[in-house]
């Protein structure tokens, strides 16, 4: 097993990973973990959702407990960015002006929020939303309720923070490009039914509409102007209009850069002893043959895993049936497949009404995604549906509507 240094740019998920799998595989030489936040790396799911709502405590956000990394020899520098990386001479550039060798890089830099030029949106009250940070100060922000509160952006933070912000009794508004919330990701009929529960639970939607300017007095936001001119008052104001991958490390040393860091599916980049993983990461899937770029959460901790062995000279590949989640009211909802290999409408297994039902896409008659809400647990859903996405059989739709055949009969060797 190789004594080489190892470094880790980006104290994420995917980071935090790849350092416990170094170690978990035997890995005896330095770690050294360079995260530009001040906080030890989190988990982001629960920033928007049970966190946010003052379900869950602190304790439920850390990779791994606050002494782990002292107890494995991981050398964790908060607040540390990096600032340059050099793959010819294999080192890398920390803010204070230091430079460190490594064996291998790893570059989890993840993604930002995207910003919109939009005039007003340096106002207080106007904000993105991607850190622990962000959630604390929204959370002081919406706890009180009865504030008005408008959401730009109608994909899945945009819909979780407006479910936040309903259920904290604060009138919500939400202004999005599409016809229908997260169209683009789940089509018209399913996005529908995300903006009917939404609408049951009182969020008002202005679809399709942007923002064209934000108003304000005395420095503080008072009012979202959208496209069609009118006025919504606003106290607080949230864009959450998609993220970018934080790729310019990478840029900058001249590692091919496209929607991401591209890699192999072991998670190689361009540059010999430097790897890419999480949402930075522009992935070759071996089962779609194209590059693969997730934002998502269990994206981050198979990549982070992936990396970690590839580095270390072990098999390893990212062949997993991407795979997430998200809480709303009274809705969990699971999703896997391959968004970009659907081919048509979903067929339906349940009831909408009940919210409770199963959601399959098909491309030349197999099973490409899957979606599962309020499904009971025990039967599994998720785990069948990935099954079934990975044998490439052939089913009739009529069957999979069919709540009389049991979902695991479905699989080739049922
Ligand atoms: C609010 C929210 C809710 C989410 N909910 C879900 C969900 O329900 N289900 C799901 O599947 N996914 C969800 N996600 C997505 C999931 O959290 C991400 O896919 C995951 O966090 C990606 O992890 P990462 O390690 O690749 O990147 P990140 O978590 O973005 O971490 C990258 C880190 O690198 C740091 N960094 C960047 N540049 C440098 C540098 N030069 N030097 C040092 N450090 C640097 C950044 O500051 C950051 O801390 C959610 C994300 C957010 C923000």
């Amino acid at each position: 097993m190789s004594t080489e240094s190892i470094v880790i740019v980006g104290g994420g998920l995917a980071g935090a990973t790849a350092a416990k799998t170094l170690r978990a595989e035997g890995h005896g030489g330095p770690v050294i973990l360079l995260a530009e936040e001040r906080h030890r790396p989190y988990l982001r799911p629960p920033l928007s959702k049970e966190y946010l709502l003052g379900k869950a405590d602190g304790d439920a956000l850390p990779v791994v407990p606050a002494g782990w990394y002292a107890e494995n020899g991981v050398e964790l520098r908060l607040g540390a960015p990096v600032t340059g990386i050099n793959p010819a001479a294999r080192t890398v550039s920390v803010g204070n002006g230091q430079t460190l060798d490594y064996g291998s890089l790893l570059l989890a830099t993840g993604a930002r929020p995207r910003r919109l030029p939009l005039p007003g949106s340096d106002l207080a009250g106007v904000g993105t939303f991607r850190t622990i940070d962000d959630s604390h100060h929204l959370r002081a922000g919406l706890a009180g309720g009865g504030r008005n509160v408008v959401m730009i952006g109608s994909g899945w933070i945009g819909m979780e923070l407006a479910a936040a912000a309903s259920t904290y009794g604060n009138t919500v508004t939400l202004l999005g490009l599409e016809d229908v919330p997260l169209g683009a990701a789940i089509g018209p009929e399913l996005g529908g039914f995300f903006r009917s529960l939404h609408e049951a639970n009182g969020v008002r939607f202005r679809l399709p509409a942007s923002a064209a300017g934000i108003t304000g007095t005395s420095g503080r936001v008072t009012g979202v102007v959208t496209d069609a001119g009118e006025a919504l008052p606003a106290d607080l104001v949230v864009i959450a209009v998609g993220v970018v991958p934080e790729v310019s490390l990478a840029e900058a040393a001249g590692i091919a850069v496209r929607n991401g860091i591209l890699t192999d599916p072991s998670l190689r980049t361009s540059a010999p002893g430097v790897f890419a993983a999480g949402d930075v990461a522009n992935a070759l899937h071996p089962f779609t043959g194209g590059h693969h770029r997730s934002e998502h959460w269990s994206n981050a901790l198979n990549g982070g895993k992936v990396a970690a062995r590839a580095m270390l000279g072990l098999d390893a590949a990212l062949d997993t049936v991407p795979y997430f989640y998200t809480d709303q009211f009274d809705v969990s909802m699971e999703y896997s497949g391959f968004p970009t290999l659907i081919a048509g409408p979903p067929t339906i297994r349940g009831s909408l009404e009940d919210k409770e039902f199963l959601a399959f896409w098909q491309r030349d008659g197999r099973v490409v995604a899957g979606m599962s809400v309020n499904w009971p647990r025990s039967a599994k859903p998720q785990k069948t549906i990935k099954q079934l996405i990975s044998a490439k059989t052939a089913v009739s739709p009529d069957v999979l509507a069919d709540p009389g055949v049991p979902l695991d009969r479905l699989l080739p060797d049922a």
